[in-house]
């Protein structure tokens, strides 16, 4: 029967980076594609039911365990990162970055999806001297209402999301089988033979891709004996507000200015976190009248993800670094004509689950593992933290991971 010669491929994880690769595989007609997800499919309206944050730490990481991953919740930023990094160690993304700018449309936001107070905040900015420019999207500016959603949702359909590869992967034959986590690995002489799942079953397959993402994907790496997991990299970063009296910056397209400075990315974005902190001052404020930066920098590899223990801190240079961030955020916002006294922060927060599996350390150049044909296709695999939006990145490496395998299985 054809369907016994057919290889058996699996991929773990249907989110940015496994939907990425699964997407390019689906185009090898000789392939059996299943994709094992632990989440369910919803809507991208939804993807807020989905937050998974992990707070047992002094920083809260965030992630969303759905169809789709963290790109359902991603403020639609597309920035290439890593480029010249990965080059070195023998990787060449740049006709990936190509190929998806085109499929997403990636470009900035025009003139009349500026935003009010993203305007406001880049002439304050340059009113000292700093650059702040507009960010490369992947929204679709005819269907985006500027509703200031996006890390809940798109509610409108305007953001891309990693569904539309779904949609390729599952045109061309892919099967998807959500609410069933991968829970283990199957090695035989150092050969992936298939995977173990949360609900006790056991898939066989001649090829097993992990993307589950930097958080989870290192834990199934141990289950067989890989040592990945013993860096682990977030970008760390705090969002930076006053009161500035109906600004109503909330509904306005988020991070849709940055600044960049060396290790400090500063970009317009509002978080609710802030309200109680600027009520001590403004007991009447509302969330329509926070002014507000999120400042992110690059952190070092300094935490681990061990199969029943994650650690992740800030250290003296990471925490610095937010503090000169934090200085200058907070004097654009003054000079945009926020109240002084009612300048504070969040908390630390991480949204880059990354590093942790990483290239030349955990897997070669084509993204293997030690063990025969298991490969991995996510955050993990990134070398460092870029302290810029890595999902560019991460879909491009999961490309071309899918085209290489799709030229040589
Ligand atoms: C609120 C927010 C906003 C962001 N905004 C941006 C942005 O604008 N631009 C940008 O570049 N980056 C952004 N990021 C970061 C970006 O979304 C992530 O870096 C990227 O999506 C990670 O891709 P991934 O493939 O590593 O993991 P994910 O996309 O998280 O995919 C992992 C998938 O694996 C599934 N899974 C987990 N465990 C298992 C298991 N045991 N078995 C089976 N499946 C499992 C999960 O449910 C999920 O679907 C943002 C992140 C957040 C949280």
């Amino acid at each position: 029967m054809i369907g016994d010669m057919m290889k058996n491929v699996i991929v773990v994880g249907a989110g940015s980076g496994g939907l990425s690769v699964a997407r390019e595989l689906s185009q090898k007609p000789d392939l059996n594609i299943t994709i094992l997800e632990k989440g369910p499919l919803s809507s991208p309206r939804e993807a807020y039911k989905y937050y998974d944050v992990w707070d047992k730490n002094e920083m809260e990481l965030i992630k969303t365990d759905v169809v789709g991953g963290s790109s359902l919740v991603i403020a639609g930023n597309f920035v290439p990162a890593l480029v010249d990094e990965l080059k070195e160690l023998g990787v060449d993304i740049r006709p990936q970055l190509e190929q998806l700018k085109e499929d997403i449309g990636i470009d900035v936001m025009p003139e009349t999806h500026s935003g009010r107070i993203n305007d406001l905040l880049r002439d304050a900015a340059a009113e000292l001297g700093l650059d702040m420019q507009a960010m490369p999207k992947g929204i679709n500016p005819s269907k985006c209402k500027q509703c200031g959603k996006c890390a809940w949702g798109c509610p409108h359909g305007a953001k891309w999301s990693s569904l539309s590869d779904l949609e390729v992967a599952q045109e061309n034959g892919v099967e998807l089988i959500t609410n069933e986590a991968v829970t283990g690995l199957i090695v035989e002489d150092n050969k992936i033979k298939g995977v173990k799942t949360s609900l006790g079953n056991q898939y066989s397959a001649d090829v097993v891709i992990l993307a589950a993402g930097g958080m989870v994907t290192p834990k199934l790496l141990r289950t067989v004996g890989i040592r990945a997991g013993e860096t682990f990299a977030v970008d760390p970063f705090i969002t930076v507000g006053g009161y500035y009296k109906g600004a109503k910056q909330d509904n306005e397209i988020q991070m849709n200015k940055y600044i960049k400075l060396p290790h400090i990315v500063i970009s317009s974005h509002t978080s609710q976190y802030l309200l109680p902190k600027i009520q001590e001052t403004h007991p009447d404020a509302t969330v329509d009248d926070i002014i507000s930066f999120m400042v992110k920098v690059p952190d070092n590899l300094k935490g681990h993800v061990y199969l029943n223990e994650v650690v992740k801190g800030i250290d003296f240079e990471d925490a610095s670094l937010l503090a000169r961030g934090a200085a200058i955020a907070g004097s654009i916002l003054v000079k945009a004509g926020a109240d002084i006294e009612s300048i504070s922060s969040t908390h630390v927060r991480g949204a880059h689950l990354i590093a942790s599996a990483r290239i030349g350390d955990i897997v070669d150049s084509n993204l293997e593992t030690e063990i025969e044909n298991l490969y991995v296709a996510d955050g993990s695999v990134l070398p460092k933290a870029p302290g810029l939006p890595p999902i560019y990145t991460i879909l491009a490496l999961s490309r071309r991971l899918g085209q290489y395998l799709r030229d040589n299985l």
